[in-house]
């Protein structure tokens, strides 16, 4: 009976995958649910079919959060309602699907974004899990930059914490339109209006409640605590949404509750008339405003981020989710709301804009890289315009290269289902590319370059030692491996030590890449403390040359270039421009000068800490008919900059972190004292919630070690802290000469 649903041999697939996943879990089931389930599975192979060519059925959005706030048990919760999971997972247990790594089991945290597809009535959502860790932030960047909607997931009881402030800043730099959930309703000391009210003062946004907790509001009985939290009031359809054990049933307002919500959706539409003209119009008016009225008005506001709707609940105890879907699709924005991205032609520099139309030529961001031990790479991407197709030929701009794609797949929770195409305003993931996190790939009619995602430069470095010599050539393998998934993730080997060093974001996330090399390409080695990592440049432009001329028996060597150096904005890494006049150096050349300056800027000339920030262009030079080699303009190119670093006015440079610290008011003092003592700026202070206190400061990471151990003793263990790479500073004198002294 299955095969006459469908005529379609790919619709017959989809159905026998879902059957037998359908038996699977039979025996959880009674036969009623059974059949209710089944019907959801058929009624979404059709609906996905129907709405897999219309990207307005689509939504691509991401789930962030602080750490802790639940955003794993949503994501699972969400997953089980879209009916694609057989279990619902348990991160107490260690058993979610959206993370795949062990090691994020046993941690509790997301670490890589999975992006995992799931069908919700006649949508598609694709969910990118972006980490909530700060350590993480390439990760969390990265999924921002290809999403079109994000869900901001609160803790009730804790409300906006310092992280959820870092995450939402980075939504707005991106323009996220987002809505709101308010989790954990059901912890005592949870609260629905404080956690908004938080959100309007700390994060400056208007937050539109459109539900109102039942069971947790003085005016029900429910007092202070969250334990009583039994459902939600849909303040626009003016209905209750009760939840009995995992039962979802629409009612009536209770009697209790009529005028409170009264009251509130009075608040919404007050909130809603402030952006809307109709609404405001219809409201003096005296009108009683429709549903669908105020669904549009608050979608077209949400999309142009002027207010963000919040919705509440518990993930834990399933309470709550499908009308958060519900809200996904009718607030967040499918990839036709969004502003067609903007591109670059590779030549000509001149603006290309994609638009989220299949038949308009390729355009797909490749976001990211992961290397999955059974399959293989799987390179993540967003297709922006035209259709991605299996077994077509594209550009990847990046590299100049022609690359013919293999097989493309979508990620569901718990499978991967191969696909023929993954078309405009969708995510999927391409088997065995080539390719690296950041990097186009497009039609050879339109090349184009659409905009790198910028990274921040690593801030820690350790020391890492294979333990046999049959370590050291996976350990090489491994680290290329993770460094290629991974941007902020850099290795290089000190010429000092001659040791391997690798770079990261903080302690943790160095830990984990660690770890993820012993267990998943089984290398044994040993980890040295972790250090700052410093980094040089130069302050003025120079010009500079180098001569290389060596006679050594029959073939001599001989090379020479003339360099103009210049100092870039921070955080722009090093930049090459070739502006020879004539055929001085013949162009073959050029590919191996360059080359030789980026062997020289793995160490600067005042203490051996890589270069960065700088331009170089080679304007000039000359070379012998028979004596000059590629190796002999590497080595005199690697000369020439040197030479020039030294007379530009270098200088070291060093990661300086925004801290922010919440304590009692009357350690305020004593905190302030110890950052300045650690050679902090202080930013920034502020009252916080429950007579705590909030010091922001910029302060050295070279000053942080310890940190934790020392505020824990001055707040007798009530403060705490989170950090945040904010930019990078030229060191102190006395630190400079203390790195210069070390490396002599
Ligand atoms: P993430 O770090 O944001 O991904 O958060 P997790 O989903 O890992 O949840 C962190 C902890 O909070 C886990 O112990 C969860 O069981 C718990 N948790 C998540 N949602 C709820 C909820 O609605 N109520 C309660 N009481 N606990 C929850």
């Amino acid at each position: 009976m299955w095969y006459n649903f469908c005529n379609e041999p790919r619709r017959a697939r989809c159905l026998c995958v879902w059957q037998a996943d359908y038996k699977r879990r039979s025996h959880l089931h009674s036969h009623q649910q059974q059949m209710d389930r089944l019907l959801l599975y058929v009624n979404q192979s059709t609906e996905c079919i129907m709405s897999r060519n219309h990207p307005e059925h689509r939504r691509n959005i991401g789930i962030i959060a602080h750490i802790d706030a639940g955003k794993t048990t949503l994501t699972e919760r969400i997953l089980y309602h879209t009916g694609l999971t057989h279990r619902m997972g348990d991160v107490d247990e260690g058993t979610t699907v959206t993370d795949f790594m062990d090691q994020e089991r046993e941690r509790g945290i997301t670490i890589q974004s999975a992006a995992v597809t799931c069908l919700w009535h006649d949508h598609q959502i694709n969910i990118i899990d972006t980490p909530g860790h700060i350590d993480f932030t390439a990760e969390v960047q990265r999924s921002l930059r290809v999403l079109d909607g994000g869900v901001v997931v609160l803790d009730g009881v804790a409300g906006v914490e310092p992280q959820t402030e870092t995450v939402w800043r980075q939504a707005d730099r991106y323009g996220v339109p987002r809505i709101g959930f308010v989790n954990k309703m059901d912890r005592t000391g949870a609260d629905f209006w404080r956690t908004l009210d938080m959100v309007t003062r700390r994060l400056g946004a208007r937050a539109v409640a459109i539900q109102m907790p039942i069971g947790s509001s003085p005016v029900d009985g429910g007092g202070q605590g969250g334990g009583t939290f039994r459902g939600v009031v849909d303040l626009i359809g003016q209905r209750a949404i009760v939840y009995e054990d995992d039962e979802q049933t629409m009612t009536g307002i209770p009697s209790e509750l009529q005028i409170e919500a009264r009251r509130r959706r009075e608040q919404l539409i007050e909130q809603l008339a402030d952006v809307n003209d109709e609404v405001a119009e219809r409201y003096l008016e005296g009108e009683e405003l429709p549903p669908e009225l105020l669904h549009a008005a608050l979608r077209q506001a949400t999309l142009a981020g002027q207010v963000v709707p919040f919705l509440c609940g518990t993930a834990l105890r399933n309470r709550g989710v499908q009308p958060l879907l519900d809200a996904i699709v009718a607030y967040l924005p499918s990839p036709l709301d969004v502003l067609a991205i903007k591109g670059q032609d590779p030549v000509s520099g001149a603006e290309v804009i994609c638009q989220a139309d299949e038949s308009e030529p390729l355009a797909a961001l490749v976001f990211k890289i992961n290397t999955d031990p059974f399959v293989g790479r799987l390179a993540y991407l967003r297709v922006y315009s035209g259709t991605l197709r299996r077994g077509q030929s594209v550009i990847n701009v990046n590299r100049g290269e022609k690359v013919r794609i293999g097989r493309l797949v979508r990620m569901f929770a718990d499978r991967r289902e191969e696909v023929e195409e993954i078309g405009a305003g969708d995510i999927g993931a391409v088997l065995g590319l080539e390719a690296s996190t950041g990097e186009t790939l497009c039609a050879a009619e339109r090349p184009v370059v659409l905009e790198k995602i910028a990274f921040p430069a690593p801030v820690m470095s350790v020391a890492i030692k294979p333990q046999s010599r049959a370590d050291q050539d996976k350990m090489s393998l491994a680290l290329h491996r993770l460094a290629e998934e991974d941007p902020t993730f850099q290795v290089r080997q000190d010429s000092r030590t001659r040791e391997t060093v690798i770079s990261g974001m903080g302690e943790l996330h160095l830990e984990v890449l660690v770890e993820r090399m012993k267990r998943e390409f089984k290398v044994a080695a040993e980890v040295g403390a972790p250090q700052v990592a410093y980094y040089e440049t130069i302050t003025r432009p120079v010009t500079c040359e180098a001569r290389l001329k060596r006679q050594t028996g029959g073939h001599g060597q001989f090379a020479h270039v003339v360099l103009e150096l210049e100092p870039l904005e921070a955080g722009s890494g090093f930049v090459f421009e070739e502006r020879l006049r004539g055929m001085v150096i013949p162009r073959q050349y050029v590919p191996a000068v360059e080359a030789g300056l980026r062997d020289a800027l793995e160490e600067g000339v005042l203490a051996k800490h890589p270069l960065v920030d700088i331009k170089a262009t080679l304007v000039d030079g000359s070379y012998h008919e028979v004596d000059s080699s590629d190796r002999a303009f590497r080595t005199a190119a690697a000369m020439a900059l040197r030479d020039g670093v030294a007379k530009a006015g270098p200088i070291i440079l060093e990661p300086i972190m925004r801290v922010e610290v919440i304590a009692p008011e009357d350690c305020t003092g004593d905190v302030i004292g110890d950052l300045s003592a650690r050679g902090g700026t202080i930013v920034g202070i502020g009252p916080r919630a429950n007579g705590l206190h909030q010091v922001t400061a910029h302060v050295p990471l070279a000053a942080m070690f310890g940190y934790a151990t020392s505020l824990r003793s001055r707040t007798q263990g009530r403060g705490t802290f989170t950090m945040e790479f904010d930019h990078y500073a030229q060191v102190s004198a006395e630190t400079a000469q203390e790195l210069m002294r070390r490396c002599a």
